[in-house]
């Protein structure tokens, strides 16, 4: 058999599960908050246009709006000014190979569960390597830390100080970028980097450096207690919003039964 019919076979038959990574798109479902002097990402929002009734008699529909970066979503390079010149660097210019890619799970449950400003080390990732094997390049990688399954006030846990979140170190990303070649870093949080990563050389690494690379985000994702540290496949295709910096959208894992 094809590569192809295999896994269509492995699907049908439920050896190869999928798995949703993905937050439902709700108006209560927190956003980043920047400072005031700032402007701001907007919330997800749905107005009805019928519902079987007299602006519609037969149909029910939705007008929605929201911003590229709300929910779980998609970070381009051209997000972020380091990536601004990269080439392909708008959601509707990447190439459609770049969405689907093998996923690297670490598991920083314990560690996030300990310490909300927990930093993902290169120390952190060599360990993960030395019992999972290297991690290949054009994967993703994605930091589980169980944030996905706070609610309300937890999820952003904003301080006087701004968000506390946990998020990858600058020298973790660029090990991941330079070193290990990756497609994209992702995180359950509401951000790729850590809540008090305007703190961290540069401010916001995992923007400034994975943008600058011309590499990919995700974040507010879900569920990645259920994915094994290897061997997962993610589909990840942002909407093609012409210009667009993100989008949200469904994050899908291929798993293997073992
Ligand atoms: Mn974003």
């Amino acid at each position: 058999m094809s590569v192809l019919a295999t896994l269509a076979a492995a699907l049908a038959g439920g050896q190869v599960r999928v798995i949703d990574l993905t937050h439902t798109l709700d108006p209560d479902f927190p956003v980043i908050i920047l400072p005031p002097e700032f402007g701001q990402c907007a919330r997800f929002r749905m107005e009805e246009v019928s519902h079987y009734d007299h602006r519609g008699p037969a149909w029910k529909w939705h007008n929605i709006s929201m911003s590229e970066h709300t929910g779980t979503h998609f970070d381009a390079p051209v997000h972020w000014i380091s990536g601004r010149d990269v080439p392909q660097g708008a959601v509707d210019e990447i190439p459609p190979d770049r969405f689907i890619g093998p996923v690297c799970v670490i598991d920083c449950s314990d560690e996030a569960a300990r310490d909300d400003d927990f930093l993902l080390t290169p120390a952190h990732v060599e360990a993960w390597e030395a019992r999972h094997g290297r991690i290949p390049p054009r994967a993703w990688v994605l930091m589980r830390t169980d944030w996905s399954k706070r609610r309300g006030a937890a999820y952003l846990n904003m301080g006087k100080d701004g968000p506390h979140s946990p998020g990858p170190s600058a020298e973790a990303i660029r090990l991941l970028v330079d070193d290990r070649d990756i497609l994209g870093f992702g995180t359950e949080t509401v951000g790729t980097d850590a809540g008090q990563g305007a703190h961290l050389s540069p401010p916001y690494p995992a923007h400034y450096i994975l943008h600058g690379a011309g590499r990919y985000g995700l974040q507010c994702l879900a569920n990645l207690d259920r994915l094994p540290p290897t061997g997962a496949v993610l589909v990840a295709a942002p909407l093609k919003i012409k210009g667009g910096t993100g989008s949200p959208l469904r994050v899908l894992a291929l798993v293997e039964d073992a």
